[in-house]
């Protein structure tokens, strides 16, 4: 807001006729930003300023603005202990609130909690797979190739859980990603690969094949085409179906029949995958 209060008072006075609660998270916006003052003067304006906003989102806990810029406000003042809490009260009201989520992740991270932080990142990749946070903080909070347990910077010496080298000692790390995959969407690539095939897509429209438009759309196809599918599959994975669940495949609608087949591949069977991969997909199936 430097160099222009006009402006500055047009956005004050806006947010006062808006609402309340936009009015103070804007009050508290500039009283945050205010540098004027000795150190401990700044620092003793910002705790009131963060006492006065958790009594604003007290008042209005349906408003996760307020409990968002709460968090990040108690964070900066290094307590963490309230910044969880404020994501759990607004959490209370509007669940699956992202923002709210990463911020929940970080404090328990800041906090040591890596167990709790491990289920909330999982919970933030479920929530919105694509956010850019989520995206950082997978990055930046890779998990231990062994047991799974998150580490709670990328370049930890030891996993804290089990002991095993961390990414600071060269050892290879999981993303919480990885450990959420599916059998559908380890078997995935390669099915594509043999669907588009075996039905002679142009690789223009097997780009645009996702695990979802295989899955959901129901897709009306020849028997003949269905057929063609099949025996695709059965060339690729023939050993490792399990008998009974690929009989019971249906051949009608493609998508279906896709679907059966993932589900009949035995990964114990399959010779395709390597021993972590196959490690997972059992664990998920
Ligand atoms: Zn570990």
């Amino acid at each position: 807001m430097v160099g222009d209060s006009s402006r500055a008072e047009a956005v004050l006075n806006q947010a006062r006729d808006l609402d309340p609660v936009s009015f103070e998270l804007e009050l508290a916006r500039r009283g945050w930003a205010n540098q004027s003052g000795s150190e401990p003067e700044v620092l003793a304006r910002r705790q009131r300023i963060s006492a006065r906003l958790g009594s604003v989102a007290v008042a209005a806990p349906e408003r996760a603005d307020a409990w968002i810029q709460l968090a990040d406000y108690l964070r900066s003042l290094g307590n963490h202990e309230g910044a969880l809490k404020a994501t759990a009260s607004g959490l209370k009201r509007d669940p699956v609130n992202i923002e709210l989520w990463l911020r929940r992740t970080r404090a328990q991270v800041e906090l040591n909690q890596l167990d709790s932080a491990c289920r909330s990142l999982r919970h933030c990749v479920k929530l919105a797979p694509t956010h850019d946070g989520v995206e950082a903080m997978i990055r930046v909070h890779p998990v231990c190739s062994k047991c799974r347990a998150l580490f709670p910077t990328p370049g930890a010496e030891v996993c804290t859980h089990c002991g095993a080298d961390g990414p600071a000692r060269g050892a290879p790390v999981a993303s919480v990603r990885a450990a959420r995959q599916s059998k559908f969407d380890i078997y995935f690539p390669r099915v594509r690969e043999v669907v588009a095939r075996a039905l002679d897509m142009p690789d223009r429209i097997k780009i645009q094949l996702t695990l979802d438009t295989l899955l959901k759309r129901h897709l009306k196809r020849s028997n003949q085409q269905c057929a063609a599918v099949l025996r695709a599959m059965s060339e690729q994975f023939g050993p490792a179906f399990d008998l009974p669940l690929f009989n019971s495949a249906v051949i009608g609608f493609l998508d279906i029949l896709i679907a059966d087949l993932i589900r009949a591949i035995d990964p114990r069977v399959d010779k395709g995958i390597d021993t972590g991969i196959r490690q997972r997909a059992l664990s998920n199936a």
